[in-house]
């Protein structure tokens, strides 16, 4: 069936939605199936050129460009994606699509009567400043809990971060601070006890690292104010608590702490677009598979999640 594909998982191509964004003067990839004879009809406010093996070298060069903007050059994610990019090329029609002009729009290709469509936003870039806090909480009896993270894991945190809102949202983050925290929470039963939200937010919460955007504690154990959480995002305050070992329930493949912790930045990105809602809408959803899903979760991100972190 000719239809417009990703080229790669979670990559900025929704193809269950017919849908994909496109970063204002960046660059995403959709493949185009079985489209054999298939031209180009329309594309307002995009520039779209086909990927051959003549022109691969001028695609690497723009698509390492936009890694860069989304501080992923280098990056693993990335260098897998470019490989994957690179695998497909004699097997599909690869489109490399930039985004001239803020706004709706869509493409369209045509074969006599047959046609097929891609809606596509192309939506300015979003950059935010963040700091990881590598918690150990210890109290007046002796008793310690200290996160299993450290600082040599910032970069790769900081990847997982720009890789899932990057290609996905054209929301990347840069790295303002990453340091250790000592916290005295007095006479709280830490042996008895995971870290509850209560705690968090009256003795650690304030001591986030004031000049970034938003702060992520990382803590051995959590347990939210409503006791129904592992992790939780203080919206007021732009900071989060992520577990080390949060009990998520995600797709077979999915890393259970890297989707939890892009959940608990989410909440913050959305309470960032959505100021009017932060008090009354909790920002997850039912859509199995998707991040914030009260169901399966996975750190993709889909047409609908993404409008709510990057307005279009
Ligand atoms: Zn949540």
């Amino acid at each position: 069936m000719t239809q417009f594909d990703e080229v790669a998982p979670k990559a900025g191509v929704d193809a269950a939605n017919k849908f994909m964004v496109v970063s204002l003067n960046g660059v995403t990839v959709v493949a185009l199936d079985d489209a054999k004879g298939f031209q180009l009809q329309d594309a307002k406010k995009l520039d779209i050129s086909e990927i051959t093996t003549k022109t691969y070298a001028k695609t690497l060069h723009a698509m390492h460009d936009q890694f860069a903007k989304w501080n992923l050059d280098g990056a693993d994610q990335a260098k897998n994606y470019l490989a994957s990019v690179h695998g497909q090329l004699s097997a599909s029609r690869l489109l490399l699509v930039k985004g001239t002009a803020h706004g709706e729009t869509a493409i369209q290709f045509a074969s006599g009567k047959n046609s097929v469509k891609i809606r596509v936003a192309v939506v300015p870039p979003k950059q935010f400043n963040v700091a990881f806090k590598f918690v150990e909480v210890t109290n007046n009896a002796g008793d310690s809990k200290k996160t299993k993270w450290d600082k040599a894991k910032a970069q790769d945190f900081l990847n997982v971060l720009n890789w899932t809102f990057g290609p996905q949202a054209n929301v990347s983050f840069n790295l303002a601070d990453a340091a250790p925290l000592s916290v005295n929470v007095k006479d709280f039963p830490l042996k008895d006890s995971a870290l509850t939200g209560q705690v968090f937010q009256n003795l650690i919460a304030g001591q986030k690292y004031k000049s970034a955007d938003l702060t992520v504690f990382l803590v051995k154990d959590y347990i939210s104010k409503d006791k129904k959480g592992m992790s939780e995002a203080f919206p007021d305050e732009m900071v989060c608590a992520v577990a080390d070992d949060p009990p998520n329930v995600v797709l077979k493949g999915e890393d259970k702490f890297e989707v939890t912790f892009a959940h608990e930045v989410c909440h913050l990105l959305q309470d960032i677009q959505q100021p009017s809602e932060a008090a009354t809408v909790t920002g997850h959803h039912s859509r199995d598979g998707i991040l914030m899903s009260t169901g399966k979760e996975s750190s993709r991100v889909d047409e609908a999640l993404m409008r709510r972190i990057n307005v279009p």
